[in-house]
């Protein structure tokens, strides 16, 4: 996933420059709505960086925006990219660590939205480059593989890196994925600063949407 053919990266510059508009945002298992467009899903760490890539996907801070809302941090927010693709904003995990009670919520919620969605293509897993998969990270991996649902993992702040060190960076996380059924075996680095790897990230979406 490192080469992109120029008509793929302008199509997909296209599909990510149409309207994006906030759908519904759930807090439980009955807000969540059925919805019929193809589905993508972002999730990650808190500050692993996703508000900041979402934004650099598409160009827009509405979206980020709506997530930071307080109030929205905790819930599941969803956004019609023009008529072609469902974004969905997953709330962030870093509380695992630090609540039990919340972790809990947090894995039921998710388990929710999984749990017969039959239309989404894929989970965008953000990882911050510097860290590497922590622990948390390794969780939130292994409930995705019980749910069967294929997921990338991108790591985030690549500018903050050294290029040697972004290249360890990424193998060190390709080891990482080998335990785990559901991964989808490429890495992608990106950058939301330098726009490193987003547009291969927006042509990695857009070959989902089909
Ligand atoms: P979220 O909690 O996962 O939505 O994370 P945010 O997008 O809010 O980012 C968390 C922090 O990391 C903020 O201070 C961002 O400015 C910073 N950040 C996010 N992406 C990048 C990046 O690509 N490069 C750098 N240098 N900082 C970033």
């Amino acid at each position: 996933m490192s080469e992109t053919a120029p008509d793929a990266v302008a199509a997909a510059k296209r599909l990510f420059a149409r309207s994006c508009e906030f759908v519904a945002g759930a807090q439980t298992l009955d807000q969540i709505p059925t919805l019929s467009l193809p589905e993508i899903a972002f999730v990650g760490r808190s500050n692993a960086g996703k508000s900041s890539l979402i934004n650099a996907l598409t160009g827009r801070s509405a979206l980020a925006r709506v997530s930071h809302t307080p109030g929205r941090t905790r819930q599941i927010n969803f956004f019609q990219l023009g008529d072609t693709l469902t974004l969905v904003d997953l709330p962030g995990y870093s509380f695992a660590k630090v609540s039990k009670a919340l972790a809990a919520q947090w894995q039921r919620l998710i388990f929710d939205y999984l749990r017969g969605r039959p239309n989404l293509k894929r989970v965008i897993l953000l990882v911050d480059a510097r860290r590497g998969i922590m622990d948390v990270d390794d969780e939130a991996m292994s409930l995705l593989d019980q749910a069967a649902v294929s997921y990338l993992v991108v790591l985030t702040k690549a500018d903050k890196l050294t290029a040697p060190e972004r290249d360890a960076a990424r193998t060190r996380t390709g080891f990482a994925l080998r335990t785990h059924v559901a991964a989808y075996p490429d890495v992608l680095v990106t950058s939301s600063l330098t726009a490193d790897g987003v547009d291969l990230l927006r042509c990695h979406i857009a070959a989902l949407a089909g």
